[in-house]
């Protein structure tokens, strides 16, 4: 005789099964579900009748008979579930609501009030959600989670945000204090890593299982995904790839407290000190102009486009920049040897200038061919990939079945 709690555990294994068999096919009989499952028919049905009933799956059209009475076809009910997925960035706030296949249904964008800490910032993303949930209640849909994705330090034994440089934030509770407003499941894990999740599951992970996803913006990290999963580290700190030294002598100090990061000379503000520190010099570039004389004023962006420009100064900024991006991703690929690399966050919009000059770094670093061949690729959704991967947060653990006693209160 099986023991209860290990019948109790095959329940659970043959249902994940089964849900996610179903959220990868776009509509499936029962007699495939059971077919490739393993699973026996009466369990499939008892199991798809759950899923029927928590308004989770749903019976649509008739699909080929195999003789017999033609089947009803089973397909993910997407458009009756909502998730809402928040970027939380230092320069905006930004937020999507989207159904369970990812299409965004509507957005709400607030810049950052930056300077104004925790509970101001906080309490700006209250209202982002509740703006969210206010669409989701007027569409008589249901509201399955929050996913959020942050910049810094996540301490996920403690589930706190631990370091922020860029928000200037120690120790602070995210989920702690807005569950006080909302009483959905909320998650949240590092910007990075939630937009490599986000291509895992909507993206470059349908070809992919092995992939490393770079985050160049404001600051810069990575997003390791192995076999499948992302690389957490033992506490969840693993990937902060903007921190690796990659000028032991350098003047140009990191958010961070030490001298010669990467994120310090290649991310976006790194591009910009850069640019900024040439001009003081008096080094003639159409930079000056465009800033209108006022050096604060000088961006990435606005550096990105003197370079197409042709001005000198910024294409020799950038190209520095890239040179460094190149040598921390030729270094991850010799450690992880990954099937692609992916990149995305802002500067990366600054597009062949920058790729081009990473491909060069990356040709002459990387140790043998397979590593000079691996595919350096844009995110899959540009500007909306950390809001996007927050969604794909809070639909991972729907399909690994951890919102179960959640939906099921909430079944109307
Ligand atoms: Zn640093």
């Amino acid at each position: 005789m099986i023991p209860v709690g290990n019948s109790k555990y095959i329940l659970r294994v043959n249902k994940r099964k089964v849900l996610n068999l179903i959220y990868n096919s776009k509509t499936i009989s029962r007699a495939e579900v059971t077919k490739i499952s393993g699973i026996s028919a009466p369990t499939v049905s008892r199991i798809v009748d759950g899923f029927i009933d928590e308004r989770l799956v749903e019976e649509v059209g008739i699909g080929q008979s195999t003789g017999g009475r033609r089947p009803k076809l089973l397909r993910i009910a997407a458009s009756d579930n909502y998730i809402i997925g928040i970027d939380l960035g230092t320069t905006n706030i930004y937020g999507v609501l989207a159904d369970l296949n990812a299409s965004i249904i509507h957005e709400e964008k607030q810049p950052t009030r930056l300077e104004e800490g925790f509970y101001s910032i906080m309490e700006q993303t209250s209202e982002i959600i509740e703006k969210l949930s206010r669409q989701t209640a007027e569409r008589k849909k249901r509201l399955c989670g929050i996913g959020m994705a942050v910049a810094g330090l996540i301490n996920k034994s403690r589930n706190i945000v631990e370091f922020s440089p860029n928000f200037h934030w120690h120790d602070v509770d995210i989920v702690g204090n807005l569950s006080q407003k909302f009483s959905v499941p909320i998650y949240f894990d590092n910007v990075t890593r939630v937009m490599a999740l986000g291509e895992l599951c909507y993206g470059v992970g349908k070809q992919y299982k092995n992939f490393v996803f770079i985050n160049v913006g404001y600051g810069i990290g990575a997003g390791i995904i192995l076999d499948g999963q992302p690389l957490l580290g033992s506490v969840g700190m693993a990937g902060e790839f903007g921190h690796i030294t990659v000028e032991k002598d350098s003047q140009t100090q990191c958010d961070c407290g030490n001298f010669g990061c990467l994120e310090a000379l290649a991310s976006g503000q790194g591009i910009a000190r850069a640019a900024r520190d040439e001009l003081k010099k008096g080094t003639q570039s159409v930079l000056m102009e465009m800033c209108g004389g006022d050096l604060n004023k000088v961006t990435a962006e606005m550096v990105a486009n003197a370079a197409k420009k042709g001005d000198a100064l910024a294409w020799n900024v950038f190209s520095r920049a890239a040179e460094y991006i190149g040598l921390g991703i030729s270094a991850l690929i010799n450690l992880f040897n990954p099937e692609a690399v992916v990149m995305g966050g802002g500067v990366i919009q600054a597009g062949e200038i920058l790729f081009d000059n990473i491909r060069k770094t990356i040709n002459a670093r990387a140790l043998n061919r397979s590593s000079r061949g691996v595919p350096l690729l844009p995110a899959t959704f540009g500007l909306k990939a950390a809001a996007m991967g927050a969604v794909s947060l809070v639909m991972n653990k729907l399909l690994n079945l951890e919102l179960e006693c959640f939906l099921q209160k909430q079944k109307s």
